[in-house]
């Protein structure tokens, strides 16, 4: 048995995310500029690498998988690399496969994903208003994602749905979106806008809605109870009393969550991020390339783990950028 990943904080690692695509078929403002340059095809792991990578992880302990992207879902043939991990289940090592989406292919995936063992997808979705969305997107179109979001409940996946709280866009939805969701049995997670790469010229302090103003707001309607569970992330909960739905809130500004993190994150191009708001990244693919055998790799990803950050430098507060960091959102996967 191999030892579990601890790093210098003794926070057990046991979460791995991993983007397969730095792709995508949507151009969310707050995500992506409108001309992206994406990776040539031959930087990026094959699907095979994805699965020793990915593998190598689970022998070291961890237990929760997220695919993520870029879209994960425009990757060609990732329903091989979905099939192949559900061996984790089996084996019990593994304790959870799941992906965070833009919910744009689900309704073709659904049925494969819950036949691989998926039981839960994240889906990202901001608004229910058709021309908000198609404006916030820059490329998605709503009913796709509703019909993917169907496809996905009627297959039996547990949705989860997360909604960047973005000023004067979708402040107005608050109550819209807090029903929707009740009415369908969808949990709901709101995001604070992060400062992470490039996004032309948008404003990411006027992108910014605090959530303590949102649960503020919540609470004008609803009796709100804080609620003990943590999932080792950033996100806590509350509970909604009146529909008794939970919502979620990760508010990487406003509150610094970092204390408890047991996650590390993959790019599509095999490096480790073990901080979302950190620069410092090691290469894996280089380590994963040189040797047939997973030594020199679990070696790296041990050395790796070894330089995690005790947490991000993402600050507002002075009303100006702090902490940004140059990558997309999209490069270190979600
Ligand atoms: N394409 C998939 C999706 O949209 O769900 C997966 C990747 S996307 C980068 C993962 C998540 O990151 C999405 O929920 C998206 O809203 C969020 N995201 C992207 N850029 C962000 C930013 N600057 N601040 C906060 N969340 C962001
Ligand atoms: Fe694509 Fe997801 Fe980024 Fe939107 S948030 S551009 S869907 S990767």
């Amino acid at each position: 048995m191999n030892a579990p990943l601890i790093d210098p904080f003794a926070r057990a690692i046991r979460y791995l995310r991993v983007s397969v695509t730095d792709r995508c078929d949507f151009r969310c403002v707050y995500c992506m500029s409108e001309n992206m340059t994406f990776l040539p095809k031959k930087e990026l792991l094959t699907l095979e690498e994805l699965d020793r990578m990915c593998s190598a992880f689970v022998r070291l302990g961890v237990e929760k998988l997220r695919i993520t992207g870029g879209e994960p879902l425009v990757r060609r043939d990732i329903m091989t690399f979905f099939r192949s991990m559900s061996r984790h289940l089996d084996s019990g090592a593994l304790k959870e496969l799941t992906l965070t989406t833009n919910g744009s292919q689900l309704a073709r995936f659904a049925d494969d994903l819950y036949a691989a063992g998926v039981r839960r997808v994240n889906v990202s979705l901001d608004t229910l208003d058709e021309a908000k969305f198609a404006r916030v997107t820059r490329w998605g179109r709503l009913p796709q994602v509703l019909r993917g979001i169907d496809a996905a409940q009627k297959a039996g996946l547990r949705v989860k749905l997360n909604a960047v709280a973005l000023k004067d866009f979708n402040e107005d939805e608050l109550f819209t979106l807090t029903s929707w969701c009740a009415s369908r049995d969808i949990d709901l997670t709101f995001i604070e806008v992060m400062p992470m790469g490039d996004i032309g010229n948008e404003d990411r302090i006027g992108q910014y809605w605090s959530l303590k103003d949102l649960r503020a707001q919540l609470a004008d309607r609803y009796t709100v109870t804080d609620l003990p569970e943590s999932t080792g992330g950033p996100a806590r909960y509350v509970r909604l009393e009146e529909t008794g739905q939970k919502i979620g809130f990760i508010t990487p500004l406003s509150h610094n969550f970092c204390e408890s993190c047991n996650r590390v994150r993959i790019t599509c191009t095999g490096e480790i991020y073990t901080c979302l708001g950190q620069e410092g990244h090691s290469d894996l693919r280089g380590p994963l390339r040189s040797s047939e055998s997973d030594a020199v790799l679990e070696d790296a990803i041990r050395a790796a783990i070894a330089l995690k950050p005790k947490g991000h430098d993402f600050d507002y507060s002075r009303q100006e950028v702090d902490g940004q960091v140059s990558r997309h959102m999209s490069h270190t996967g979600g």
